[in-house]
């Protein structure tokens, strides 16, 4: 059973609103937050979902190719704003973190994971196996920088590979693996993004149910409505058509429980999205 999910950001950088919605954004930075869930489970323990930036992001990325990321993505965090500084301030210890869900291997949701030093990590071996296979300058140009994860990652490792559940409750095509065995955590796999993006569906906290999506969509429009980012900004995508397939399938998801209202669909990167559920929420 989980007992509450609170919502934090670690770090942010901007984006122009024109890439990331082409039909009614306008040539403006918006803020991307970078979005961190915490995740109380009544026997489990804490669980986190992403690790945000920290300031490890800019040791990694001093020299060439790594440097080439943060000249193009310009990186706000300072060392009290990083997610284990943030649980500290919400009553949480460090050791109390027991799992660290790693949606994908983007520097922006990796650059925090060293810091839970005690927790287990839950994440595709497959797409790390990809990222590790390409040379420095190409994992670079595809998001990843090898030097923010932690060095013991793969022998405190739970990889998500395999999605054996059906889960009727989201719809047709939707499965998940079962963190727990008490059916209230899943992973779910959202590829595209991408080689092995995950997500994470949680359900019945006080009676609502939480889809945590985080690239699949970069805002809550894309979703709402379908919207692919600008072509250009599809670059870093792995692979554009099943990207595709993934948003249209949260979108369909989106349009049959919204009359409801019991779902929630979380984004990573709508700053929107992050205010009003940290106004709700915390
Ligand atoms: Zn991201």
């Amino acid at each position: 059973m989980v007992r509450s999910i609170t919502f934090l950001e670690a770090g942010y950088t901007e984006q122009l609103e024109k890439f990331v919605n082409p039909l009614t954004g306008k040539w403006r930075k918006i803020k991307f937050p970078s979005t961190v869930a915490v995740i109380e489970h009544a026997t489990a323990g804490v669980i986190l979902f992403d690790t945000g930036y920290s300031p490890r992001f800019f040791e990694s990325t001093k020299y060439f190719p790594e440097k080439v990321y943060a000249l193009i993505t310009p990186v706000k965090i300072a060392p009290e704003e990083t997610a284990i500084e943030k649980i500290k301030k919400i009553g949480i210890k460090p050791e109390e973190i027991k799992y660290v869900i790693l949606s994908h291997f983007h520097a922006d949701h990796i650059a925090g994971a060293a810091d839970f030093t005690k927790a287990e990590y839950i994440y595709s071996q497959r797409e790390l196996n990809y990222f590790k296979s390409l040379s420095r300058v190409i994992q670079v140009k595809n998001g990843f920088i090898g030097g923010l994860l932690p060095l013991d990652l793969e022998t405190r490792a739970l990889p998500a590979d395999e999605f054996p559940v059906l889960l009727p409750d989201l719809g047709l095509g939707w499965r998940g693996k079962d963190l727990f065995g008490d059916e209230s955590v899943f992973v779910v796999p959202l590829p595209g993004h991408t080689l092995g993006q995950l997500g994470l569906y949680i359900r019945d906290v006080k009676g609502k149910d939480y889809l945590l999506v985080a690239d699949a969509a970069w805002v809550t429009q894309s979703y709402e409505k379908n919207i692919l980012p600008m072509r250009i900004a599809q670059e870093v995508f792995f692979q554009r058509e099943e990207y595709r397939s993934t948003l249209s399938k949260i979108h369909e998801l989106y349009c049959k429980h919204k009359q409801e209202g019991r779902l929630q669909i979380v984004t990573c990167h709508c700053d929107v999205a992050f205010n009003e559920m940290t106004r709700t929420h915390v």
